[in-house]
């Protein structure tokens, strides 16, 4: 039984320009395009038409004045937020279509319209903070989407997975002291942003819903499925969630040419078999996926493709065998495991 799963995408995404030889560029949703529709993605989604999102939805995840500056943003040739974040003119309406389109594409998925959905939002989201834009993001599309679905519908377990090759700051500091919503991120260790170590496992009230994973280079995919289903599936059978969000960044694919990880577009494909079988088995599959970075077209565009084709329910070839895992993934989730004692608990025996 295949599933229905929608699509977020608005031609004003292409729009946005971070200036000249970044690498978060129009191209890449143009080569995702391309693959879907020569995988036949593009027509079996179901389009989930974007708007902007509302000043008062951004500002449940953002300053006030910050929302204010990238609004004014709006038009302008130029505005610098920061070394590697320039909007140009249409930036403030992408960014806003992707909110917008997020929460509505979430929305229809907790009410059972949609089976599972996927955003092809951008510019991307996972680094932006409460105050401040950061590593090409402005407002933080699944942040912004998490409070949406926690204020309106009042949900109070939200687990967001992020597989980016960069940790999600941006996403764990809005959420770190509230244990409405579980972060877990994977990451490259001691890269960009800097944050995301393995001590960070939320504060106060959200002590123990914050679960970091820094990896050493060169994982590749039997690295991550260990990650997956040796920490993420047994927290989330403890924790419970109504909805899982993913911040799908694929810049640990192995061509990548920021990350120095070796995951493959199998891997990806493996990785979100295992979000999905989490979904079914606890929250009638509500996933919804948020594409983040990924700079290597082809390794982008085809993983993205093996990703819906998982969340489609097609018989697609996944890759990784957790058995198979190296020594010091195992070591790192053991350290994690170490940290959240009292919080969660993990078999890592094997
Ligand atoms: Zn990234």
């Amino acid at each position: 039984m295949g599933r229905n799963v929608g699509l977020v995408w608005d031609s004003t995404f292409l729009e946005h320009d971070a200036g000249y030889g970044h690498p978060e560029r129009p191209e890449r949703l143009i080569a995702i395009r391309e693959v879907m529709t020569e995988r036949n993605l593009w027509e079996r989604m179901t389009k989930v038409p974007t708007r902007e999102a509302t000043v008062e939805e951004i500002t449940r995840n953002h300053e006030p004045s910050y929302v204010q500056t990238v609004l004014n943003s709006r038009g302008e040739l130029n505005t610098f937020f920061d070394g590697d974040t320039q909007a140009s003119p249409k930036t403030a309406e992408a960014a806003l279509l992707a909110s917008g389109g997020a929460i509505d594409l979430a929305l229809a998925v907790y009410h059972g319209d949609l089976d599972m959905g996927f955003s092809l939002g951008r510019p991307p989201g996972h680094h932006a903070e409460r105050t401040h834009a950061m590593g090409f993001c402005y407002f933080n599309h699944i942040a912004v989407t998490a409070r949406a679905l926690a204020e309106e519908e009042g949900l109070e377990r939200i687990l967001l997975v992020d597989w980016d090759v960069h940790h999600g700051n941006g996403t764990q500091h809005v959420f770190e002291e509230d244990p409405r919503f579980a972060f877990f991120s994977v990451h490259q260790g001691n890269f960009y942003p800097g944050t995301g170590a393995i001590h960070e496992i939320g504060r106060g009230e959200g002590t123990g819903y914050t679960l970091n994973l820094p990896l050493k280079p060169a994982m590749d995919d039997d690295d991550y499925r260990y990650c997956f289903q040796k920490v993420v599936m047994p927290f989330a059978r403890q924790y419970k969630p109504q909805m899982i969000l993913l911040s799908a960044g694929y810049d640990s694919h192995h061509q990548d040419p920021l990350g120095a990880m070796n995951v493959t577009a199998e891997g990806f494909g493996g990785m979100a078999t295992d979000l999905c079988e989490l979904a079914e088995e606890l929250c009638d599959g509500k996933l919804v996926a948020f594409l983040e970075g990924g700079y290597d077209l082809e390794g982008l565009s085809t993983s993205v493709g093996t990703t819906m084709e998982v969340m489609l329910g097609d018989d697609v070839s996944v890759s990784g065998d957790a058995n198979n895992a190296g020594t010091r993934v195992r070591q790192d989730c053991q350290r994690l495991a170490e940290r959240l004692e009292g919080h969660w608990s993990f078999d890592l025996d094997n």
